[in-house]
């Protein structure tokens, strides 16, 4: 077991208050004029929230895309600070950010999830915010590896930064899938079960990719107990300069926000009830991964149902299937599953392609 972090509790930042879930963080995905950040800070501060996104350098996939409006959008920043009185915070990339953020009175800091990839930037980060008090968040890596997301953690954690959280936004996927990143919610999970003192936020905005997804995600998140959401929100989504789709108006936001049922545990029973239901929303995200896995499989078995009609070869291969069946039930040995009960859904599976190629 990997040691434990001794962090200040969310609670104790001076940014949210648990209870009630989830706190959250709202803003553009990117500021991009000095009206734009200004009206939609107040459209949020209006609907009560008091923590303010808005990237300020923006890591675009294509160069000659719209990159951000650099060190000038701080000043509108430090604008809604004065004026608004609430807390900011943006994404750094480099030891430079994290100097203009600190130059600028930034009140948090994100590591973005192509930062959290990358060791040497996350050490330079860490490096550059040692001796600083501000709340560092960190998502996942655009890849789904929980190791180097736990690295970035010891990184930081090693620099004596003691406010920290993590913000799950999905990974990075070649399969077709109708968000924008695979949710991967398993490794969110994995976090929370190695290290419980981890506040846990969502990005269901850079999952979904699209507005219609962003209800349905938040609300997976709550039911898996994360504390908090980061949600991307723009006076007029539709104009934004980057991620116009997935971006909400203040009053898109605060409906979607009272229709999450959440439930917060305060007595013995609520907490064990709490537990069941985080671990059922476990179980569904893992359900939903064996359907997509199944239909995968389905399509190639499709293709190859194809290839041997057009090659005039039986359909049915008994010693091809002996095989396979060995293979998956030596497998699940491995995993200390029984190798029977593998052996039988494997057959149903069988039944199911051989009846789709027959077809
Ligand atoms: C963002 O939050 O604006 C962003 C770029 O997100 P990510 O790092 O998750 O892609
Ligand atoms: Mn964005």
């Amino acid at each position: 077991m990997a040691a434990k972090f001794d962090l200040i509790p969310l609670n104790d930042w001076g940014f949210f208050h648990l209870p009630p879930r989830p706190c959250v963080i709202a803003g553009p995905c990117s500021a991009e004029s000095e009206e734009q950040v200004m009206e939609t800070a107040r459209g949020l501060k209006e609907i009560g929230i008091n923590v303010f996104r808005a990237g300020i350098w923006k890591p675009r996939t294509h160069p000659g895309c719209f990159e951000g409006v650099g060190v000038e959008g701080l000043r509108w920043m430090q604008q809604v600070k004065r004026e608004l009185g609430m807390k900011v915070c943006t994404e750094v990339a480099s030891e430079k950010h994290v100097f203009e953020c600190l130059t600028h009175g930034v009140d948090m800091v994100w590591l973005g999830a192509r930062t959290t990839a990358n060791p040497f930037l996350v050490q330079e980060i860490a490096e550059a915010l040692r001796d600083t008090d501000i709340p560092v968040l960190v998502k996942n890596p655009v890849n789904p590896d929980l190791d180097l997301w736990i690295g970035a953690f010891e990184r930081l954690y090693g620099q004596g930064i003691r406010k920290l959280g993590a913000i799950h936004r999905g990974v990075s996927t070649s399969s077709k899938i109708r968000y924008r990143n695979d949710p991967h919610w398993e490794m969110a999970a994995e976090l929370r079960a190695r290290y419980p003192e981890i506040p846990l936020f969502a990005d269901p905005s850079h999952m979904g990719g699209k507005r219609e997804y962003l209800k349905e995600l938040s609300q997976r998140a709550m039911d898996l107990g994360f504390e908090g959401l980061m949600i991307e929100s723009h006076r007029d989504p539709s104009c934004a300069l980057s991620d116009a789709s997935q971006q909400l108006t203040p009053s898109a936001l605060i409906e979607l926000l009272e229709s999450l049922v959440v439930r917060d545990a305060a007595t013995a029973d609520e907490r064990f009830n709490d537990e069941l239901r985080q671990l059922r929303a476990r179980i569904d995200v893992l359900d939903e991964n064996l359907v997509f896995t199944l239909a995968s499989r389905m399509k190639v078995s499709r293709q190859i149902g194809d290839l041997k009609k057009e090659n005039s070869v039986a359909i049915l291969q008994p010693s091809r299937w002996d095989a396979v069946l060995e293979k998956v039930a030596s497998s699940a040995e491995g995993y200390g599953i029984d190798p029977e009960f593998i052996k039988r859904i494997f057959n149903t599976i069988h039944d199911a392609s051989v009846a789709e190629q027959n077809k």
